[in-house]
């Protein structure tokens, strides 16, 4: 609701703007909207998804270059040099984005770097455009009998793209798709391991911001009806960073904001600098450096996110009770062999984690590794679950070899997990972060997200993640903040995630870690509940008197080797592990 009315004031304000603002600041106006377009771009790319891209100005200018030439030397239609431009910068974005994406870490700023300024090169030397003096007598834009051509008109034109382009990242955001883009960054193995393919969402933003930039780019061509270099090269990519971090790097809102604070500070700057220093250059680059390393000390959020704290609540998510639930995996027959390790080893250098580790889990069963701390079993899950690769021998998932394929192609047959150091996305609410879990079974992407024609699968999707939530027990949490529950409850949060990834096995990482008496006994409650609805689980704990209690098999591991398997009473019995594990512990 709260988004809807902000929406409907921001559309006022659009609309009644020209008719308020002095004919000089509705070009202002202009100019903050065409930098708008590229900082919503930003914030998708670089305070959602983790990427930073120093090449947005370079890719409004060919959105700038191709309707210039195209429509002074040919006179084409400026609307199909806008579908050109598109075309374009779709193909360059793409290739910079496959060569620079599946690599990690700081490529994809070095490779926009290197793009933008080849790019302004580009534009500076080719004769056919104009050189460093540029292209002029662009026509003016007009649909029919209506006319652009005065700076009011252009106004709404700009204006009318900003008001779409808000709404679609909003629209993108609040959709499983936006939930995988949330997800990336740094938190990739979280984000494999549940399906997403991180380096294909990269791309896709990293294209749809490029494709904003470029439709500003044109619309700045056809404002000023001429087109120089100057405007496309590094520095006004840098200038974007600044407006997003000033604006806060994950609000849609922000963007508009950093770009207004921005141009209107860097206009007054420009201004009053040259009269105290006593002489021209630009020195409020200068100024807004200084402002963002404050700005980094005192409001690491961004201006907009750390006022709009003070003035709202986190918004909670509606989930449609009606929604029909999502179809599940058929159970495998009682008894199968659901997950078989064949003298699987790992090293890491000169130390082996896992040292030849054969056994069995069948359908039905709940399964307990235990041993010491660093005996190898949150590798042996790593090794599992796609993770890590064994460096001998083999995992088989009913029947089928899976060691050396990828956590989501893992995940996709039916291997959910915990991470023993929670994984969760901490702004995230509950219930996003469970709804990730289900990502692997839904569809619908950008496109869909953004035109808002998900939502029938998106409500099957929040629904399937509140029922889980429910189920084990934290529906009273499930609009709050990941990072406001207790450590142990957030456990509890991974365990519903993985479970709304509709597993067949499930591994879990020491879930009662953090949990006191009570809670762990609800928890052994939801376990048994999760085995008898057919899922086979496999566990690691310290707490004896849980597992105890729980497991029906116990796998004991110490120095990397299996030394131990049997039932509770058998394990308990068993001398090896009364010295090696629970004579030291008790
Ligand atoms: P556990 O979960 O049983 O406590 P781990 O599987 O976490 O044990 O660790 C087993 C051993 O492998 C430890 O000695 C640990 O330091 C080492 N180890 C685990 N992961 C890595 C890694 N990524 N690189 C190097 N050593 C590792
Ligand atoms: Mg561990």
């Amino acid at each position: 609701m709260s988004r809807r009315i902000a929406l409907l004031i921001a559309v006022l304000c659009v609309a009644l703007a020209p008719l308020l603002l002095s004919p000089f600041h509705v070009t202002v106006a202009n100019y903050i909207g065409l930098a708008s377009l590229i900082v919503l771009g930003l914030v998708l790319i670089g305070g959602h998804g983790g990427l930073m891209s120093f090449g947005q100005a370079a890719f409004a200018g060919i959105g700038a270059y191709t309707t210039a030439y195209l429509t002074t030397a040919y006179h084409v239609s400026p609307w199909l040099t806008l579908l050109l431009g598109l075309v374009l910068t779709l193909i360059a974005a793409f290739v910079l984005g496959v060569l620079t994406l599946r690599l990690s870490g700081h490529y994809l700023p070095f490779g926009t770097l290197a793009w933008s300024i080849s790019l302004y090169y580009v534009f500076a030397n080719v004769e056919a455009l104009g050189q460093h003096s540029g292209l002029s007598n662009l026509p003016v834009l007009s649909i029919g009998p209506i006319s652009f051509g005065e700076n009011w008109a252009y106004f709404y034109l700009i204006w009318a793209a900003v008001l779409l382009a808000l709404i679609s990242i909003q629209n993108i955001l609040q959709s499983r798709f936006g939930r995988a883009v949330r997800s990336g960054g740094r938190n990739t193995p979280m984000a494999e391991a549940f399906g997403i393919d991180t380096a294909r969402v990269g791309l896709q933003i990293f294209l749809y911001a490029a494709l904003l930039a470029s439709l500003s780019g044109w619309l700045y061509a056809h404002f000023l009806r001429f087109v120089n270099p100057s405007p496309f090269g590094l520095v006004p990519s840098i200038e974007y960073f600044f407006m997003t971090v000033i604006g806060g790097a994950v609000s849609v809102w922000g963007a508009i904001a950093g770009a207004t604070i921005y141009t209107l500070l860097k206009q007054g700057l420009q201004t009053v600098t040259p009269l105290l220093v006593g002489q021209t250059g630009q020195f409020e680059i200068i100024v807004f450096g200084i402002m963002i390393i404050l700005l980094m000390q005192y409001a690491r959020s961004g201006v907009v996110p750390t006022i709009a704290r003070r003035l709202t609540h986190h918004e909670t998510i509606p989930v449609p009770q009606t929604a029909e639930p999502l179809p599940r995996r058929a159970r495998p027959a009682a008894g199968e062999v659901m997950l078989t390790l064949e003298a699987v080893r790992r090293q890491f250098g000169g130390l082996t984690a896992v040292n030849d580790v054969s056994f069995d889990i069948k359908a039905g069963e709940i399964v307990a590794l235990i041993g010491p701390n660093g005996a190898g079993k949150s590798t042996l899950f790593n090794v599992v679950t796609g993770v890590l690769k064994p460096t001998r021998g083999d995992v088989r998932f009913r029947g089928d070899v899976i060691s050396g394929l990828r956590s989501r192609d893992i995940l996709k047959r039916g291997i959910a997990r915990t991470f023993q150091h929670v994984l969760l996305r901490p702004h995230m609410s509950v219930l996003e972060n469970v709804a990730l879990g289900a990502h692997v079974r839904g569809r619908q992407g950008i496109v869909a997200a953004a035109l808002r024609l998900d939502r029938a699968e998106e409500g099957r999707l929040l629904r399937e993640a509140a029922n889980q939530i429910d189920r084990v027990g934290l529906s009273q949490w499930r609009d709050t903040p990941a990072e406001s529950l207790a450590l142990g409850q957030q456990r509890i949060v991974e365990i519903a995630r993985a479970l709304a990834a509709d597993p067949l096995l499930l591994l879990l990482d020491e879930p009662a870690a953090g949990l006191r008496y009570e809670e762990k006994r609800q928890l052994a409650a939801v376990l048994r509940g999760v085995r008898d609805d057919g899922v086979t689980l496999l566990l690691v704990e310290h707490d004896m008197e849980f597992v105890m209690g729980l497991a029906d098999r116990i796998v004991v591991m110490e120095f990397g080797q299996k030394i131990a398997e049997g039932t509770p009473a058998e394990i308990q019995a068993n001398p090896k592990v009364i010295e090696a594990y629970l004579g030291g512990v008790e």
